[in-house]
C-alpha cells in the first residue's frame, strides 16, 4: 500500500485549492443568488486545464490520471458545489463518453474546443420517465438514408442550456441505446425547462428537446444500439469525481464548524470544549477521511486498468451520505447562525444532498454493489 501522492499530483491540487480560495470562495455565493453558471470564469477554468482534465496532450487536454482528478473534484468541491458539478458534467460525462466511445476523426474533431474550454459539454442520458432504469428510454433515433432522425425530451441535463455541444443518449429499439454528438444548433434540439432546484443554483439544470432533430451518421459515437455499455463505463468514472467533489463540500462544512467551535463561548467556555461538539467533529473528520480512502482507492484501481465498478460504487455511495452527515453535522456545531446565509455551510449542504441522487442515486449504487456481492447480472 502506498498512501502518498506523487508531486506532480500535489502541485496540481494545490495550484487548484489556491484558484479555488482566491477565485470563487469568495464569488461562490453571489453566482448562487444569481442563479447562473458564470461563463466568465470559463476561461481561467481552461487556463488550468479543468476543462480538460482527462483528455490527453495531443488534443489539448492536461491528460490527468484518475487520482488526480479525485484531487482536483475535491478542491473544486471545497469552493463551491454548482462550479464543480459544472466541470463534473463537462469532464466527466460529456468528454468521458468521448474518450470511451469516439473514433480517432470524432476525438479529433470534438475533443479541442471542450479541452480549450471555447464551450461547455453536456450528457443527456436521463428522461421524464426513465432514470434508475436508463436503458429504458422513450427518445428514438430512427435512420434515415445517411442520417438518423432523432426525437425525445431529455430531463436534469446539467449544463443542459449552456453547453455547446451534447452527448445525446436516444432509443434504438427495445432497450438498446445509440449515442451521437450534437453541436448547440442543431436544427431540431432546443432547450427546455430551466430547472429551479433545491440547491446548486449556479449550476445550469436543463431539459433538452430533440424533434426530429437530424444527425449526420458519422456523428453517431460507437456502434448503433450498442452504447449502453459505454454509458456503464462513463458513469463509473464519474461515480469516483462525485464522491470526491461530495468530500470538498463535507470538509469544507466542517473546516467552518472547527473555527467556530474555538470561537464561540457557552456557559463560560469555548463550545469546543464539550464533548457533544467534540463527538460530531471526530465523527465527520474519521468519515470524511474513510470515504476519501474509498475514492482514491477506486481512483487507483482504474488508474492500474483493473476493474473499479464496485469499487467506485462502494466509494459515490459511501462518500455523497457521510459528506451529507458532515455538512448536517457541521451546520448543528453553528447553531442558529448555521441557519443563516452568513456561513456557507446552508449552502453546501443544499449542494451535498445531490451527490446521493445524481449519477445513479445511493439504492442503485447499493444494487451494483450487491449484484458483485452475488454475482448476478
Ligand atoms: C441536479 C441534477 C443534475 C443531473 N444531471 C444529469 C445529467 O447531466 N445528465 C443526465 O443524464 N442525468 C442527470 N441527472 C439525472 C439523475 O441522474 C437522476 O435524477 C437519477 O439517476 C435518478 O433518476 P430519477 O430522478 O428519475 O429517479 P427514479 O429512478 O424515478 O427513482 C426514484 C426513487 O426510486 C429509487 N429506485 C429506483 N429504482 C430502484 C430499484 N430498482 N430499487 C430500489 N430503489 C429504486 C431511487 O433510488 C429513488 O430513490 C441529474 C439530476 C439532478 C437532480
Amino acid at each position: 500500500m502506498n498512501f502518498s501522492y506523487r508531486d506532480d499530483q500535489l502541485l496540481v491540487r494545490d495550484t487548484v485549492r489556491d484558484f479555488v480560495r482566491s477565485r470563487i470562495v469568495p464569488e461562490a455565493s453571489g453566482w448562487n443568488e444569481n442563479g447562473e453558471f458564470p461563463l466568465e470564469l470559463l476561461p481561467e477554468l481552461a487556463a488550468l486545464g479543468l476543462t480538460g482534465l482527462a483528455v490527453p496532450h495531443e488534443y489539448g487536454g492536461a491528460e490527468l490520471d484518475m487520482l488526480t482528478i479525485a484531487l482536483v473534484m475535491e478542491e473544486l468541491g471545497a469552493g463551491d458545489g454548482s462550479v464543480a458539478l459544472t466541470i463534473a458534467a463537462h469532464n466527466s460525462l460529456c468528454i468521458g463518453h468521448l474518450l470511451i466511445g469516439a473514433s480517432e476523426e470524432q476525438k479529433g474533431r470534438w475533443l479541442p474546443p471542450l479541452a480549450r474550454g471555447e464551450y461547455l459539454g453536456c450528457w443527456a442520458l436521463t428522461e421524464p420517465s426513465s432514470g434508475s432504469d436508463a436503458i429504458s428510454v422513450q427518445s428514438r433515433a430512427r435512420r434515415d438514408g445517411d442520417d438518423y432522425m432523432v426525437s425525445g425530451t431529455k430531463q436534469f441535463i446539467t449544463n443542459g442550456s449552456i453547453a455547446g455541444f451534447a452527448v445525446v443518449l436516444a432509443g434504438a429499439g427495445e432497450r438498446k441505446v445509440s449515442a451521437f454528438g450534437l453541436r448547440r444548433g442543431t436544427a431540431g434540439l432546443r432547450v427546455g425547462r430551466r430547472e429551479e432546484k433545491m440547491g446548486l443554483h449556479a449550476s445550469d439544470t436543463a431539459q433538452l428537446v430533440l424533434e426530429d432533430c437530424r444527425v449526420p451518421a458519422p456523428d453517431r459515437i460507437g456502434r448503433d444500439g450498442e452504447a449502453f455499455n459505454d454509458v456503464k463505463r462513463v458513469l463509473d468514472r464519474g461515480r469516483i469525481g462525485i464522491g470526491a467533489l461530495a468530500i470538498g463540500l463535507g470538509r469544507a462544512s466542517l473546516e467552518i464548524a472547527i473555527g467556530y467551535a474555538k470561537e464561540r463561548r457557552q456557559f463560560g467556555r469555548p463550545i469546543a470544549d464539550f464533548e457533544m461538539i467534540q463527538w460530531r467533529l471526530a465523527r465527520a473528520r474519521t468519515e470524511l477521511d474513510a470515504a476519501r480512502l474509498l475514492v482514491h482507492r477506486a481512483a487507483a484501481l482504474a488508474d492500474a486498468g483493473l476493474r473499479f465498478t464496485d469499487a467506485a460504487s462502494k466509494a459515490k455511495l459511501y462518500a455523497s451520505e457521510a459528506a451529507t452527515r458532515a455538512a448536517d453535522s457541521s451546520l448543528q456545531v453553528l447553531g442558529g447562525y448555521g441557519y443563516l446565509q452568513d456561513f456557507p455551510i446552508e449552502r453546501h449542504l443544499r449542494d451535498v444532498r445531490l451527490m446521493e441522487i445524481g449519477e445513479g442515486t445511493s439504492e442503485i449504487q447499493r444494487i451494483v454493489i450487491a449484484r458483485e456481492l452475488l454475482h448476478v447480472d
